[in-house]
């Protein structure tokens, strides 16, 4: 019996002649006339095609573009996944707004829960988070949770306070009155609701969850999984999601947890993320680690999760055990806890190609970056956040004082000669490197905005390289595989204010279109019979 997709698979290997402006994104930044797909493979680049492919078709694509196909060095998938295809209330400009949105979602799928993405005091003209009593006149009936734009609190009306189990009361973070939960409590409220959507449907997601990334033109994520998931899951889940898929949509696992046993029983190479491999906070909540206090409290510096030692000692082990390491770091404290513990490591015991990484580096120090650039640790860095309305400069000034200008310093690190990736949070940005080129591009800092050929590296080429992906994909050269998309226009002769009007096209993974809307039983054959990734 053949599969389908296997018949589609024979009806489109045959070869392909692209004719335009093709952006390799190689060492040299060269562009090119032609690229030659056979097979799946760039079999060809250059200004003179060779004789003999003149007899074959050729694909004239005009005045649109060619580049590698787009990247995503640091997602939440699975969250993501849920988030996006229940509700994301990231729109709403006031509570009124909310309340619309949520009585549409709730009229037209009938959920008995209601999960909610993007609460943010910033972008409502109310300028605060809602509360439980105003949640309650919302919606009564149902149990209602909305979570902030960060992922680090939410807020719950008085009928999702009743379905939670009693213990919750007694965590951290538990405000009965205002709704509002933090730390400890939101974390244990988001995993019992998370529980509550049936595997099936998260399995459902997870697939369209892939059709969005595609199409923005992704072909590779660095997905952050292990949120505290039973027996963690959704970690096995995105392993197996991402075994199965019918496109070659690439997936690079990394486990949040310190706990090295886990990962290496599941035999995946990589570990870290957010989560429990967090340093620190972040700015939404005040408990990013700093060096100085934040401007509105000078009792706060925030919080280092971890100690030196224990911070030291989980990056040496995973480096020894030949892993490769991401460490969520977002203030400066944090920051130069990463970059010493990763220094560490490598002076005890040297590898010259381990690629471990920072993730966000927000807030960094000199001495930290000259760490990243001598020791070529790399940096996931997500510019859409120097744009986000649910998180505005005005926040961050507001915080930070003259440090927020300091957030981010892109064109620093390019300069310096280190590694940085693109990458959206998500579900914090959307996996969207149109937008995060553009706010490259334009930083609200503008000493520290970076060329459109810097940000189109740092959304192909930087993750495939951050991910020991290079030799494979990231760039448009022989014998690599044909990951690529084809824009509307040429990005690179356009002003970098009008970036935001660049669109993908087309999506090529190994030389074939992406196909959107697999089919469940489709993934499901693909797991048991054909484990082909
Ligand atoms: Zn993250």
């Amino acid at each position: 019996m053949i599969h389908p997709d296997k018949k589609t698979n024979l009806q489109e290997s045959v070869m392909k002649i692209f004719k335009g402006t093709i952006i390799t994104c190689d060492k040299n930044d060269n562009i090119v006339r032609y690229l030659v797909e056979d097979k799946g493979k760039i079999v060809f680049t250059g200004n003179e095609l060779p004789e003999s492919y003149q007899k074959q078709d050729i694909v004239d694509i005009g005045t649109k573009a060619i580049i590698p196909a787009f990247t995503d060095s640091h997602i939440h998938f699975t969250s993501f996944a849920l988030f996006s295809s229940t509700l994301d209330v990231r729109k709403a400009e006031n509570f009124k707004d909310l309340a619309n949105i949520i009585n549409q979602y709730t009229n037209k799928t009938g959920a008995k829960i209601v999960l909610g993405f993007g609460i943010s005091a910033h972008s409502v003209e109310e300028q605060q988070m809602i509360t439980r009593k105003q949640l309650d006149m919302i919606e009564a009936a149902k149990p209602v949770m909305l979570i902030k734009y960060d992922g680090h609190a939410s807020v719950v009306n008085s009928a999702m306070l009743k379905l939670l189990p009693a213990k919750f009361r007694k965590l951290r973070g538990f405000n009965e009155d205002s709704g509002q939960l933090f730390q400890e409590a939101f974390f244990a409220a988001a995993d019992y609701i998370s529980s509550k959507v049936s595997l099936v449907s998260l399995v459902k997601y997870m697939l369209k969850a892939v059709d969005k990334m595609a199409d923005k033109g992704i072909g590779l994520i660095h997905p952050a999984e292990g949120v505290g998931f039973p027996l963690d899951l959704d970690v096995d889940l995105v392993r197996f999601i991402s075994g199965g898929l019918a496109n070659p949509f690439k997936f690079r696992i990394f486990f949040q947890t310190m706990d090295i046993k886990k990962v290496i029983k599941r035999k995946l190479p990589r570990v870290g993320g957010c989560f429990a491999t967090a340093l620190d906070g972040c700015f939404g909540s005040l408990d990013a680690a700093l060096y100085s206090p934040y401007e509105t409290d000078p009792s706060n510096k925030g919080i280092l999760f971890y100690s030196d030692d224990q911070v030291f000692d989980f990056v040496q082990k995973a480096h020894d055990k030949g892993l490769q390491v991401q460490m969520h770091a977002i203030g400066d404290a944090a920051f130069d806890q990463a970059a010493n513990a990763i220094e560490a490591a490598l002076r005890n015991n040297f590898r010259k190609d381990h690629r471990h990484s920072i993730i966000h580096a927000s807030l960094t120090t000199q001495k930290g970056l000259e760490i990243c650039a001598e020791y070529n640790i790399g940096i996931a860095c997500q510019p859409g956040l120097l744009h986000l309305n649910l998180e505005p400069v005005s926040y961050l000034n507001s915080i930070l004082g003259a440090r927020a200008y300091e957030i981010s310093p892109l064109k620093t690190m390019l300069d310096m000669g280190i590694h940085v990736s693109g990458g959206s949070d998500a579900p914090v940005t959307m996996p969207d490197p149109v937008s995060g080129i553009y706010s490259a591009c334009n930083h609200f800092n503008d000493s520290q905005s970076i060329s459109i050929m810097q940000a189109i590296k740092m959304f192909t080429y930087e993750t495939a390289w951050a991910g020991f992906d290079d030799e494979k994909t990231g760039s448009l050269e022989q014998g690599k595989d044909a990951d690529m998309v084809i824009l509307n226009k040429n990005p690179l002769e356009m002003d970098r204010n009008e970036l935001l009007s660049l669109e993908t096209k087309e999506l090529f993974l190994k030389g074939r279109p992406y196909k959107k809307d697999q089919k469940f039983s489709s993934l499901l054959w693909n797991c048991l019979f054909n484990r082909h990734k």
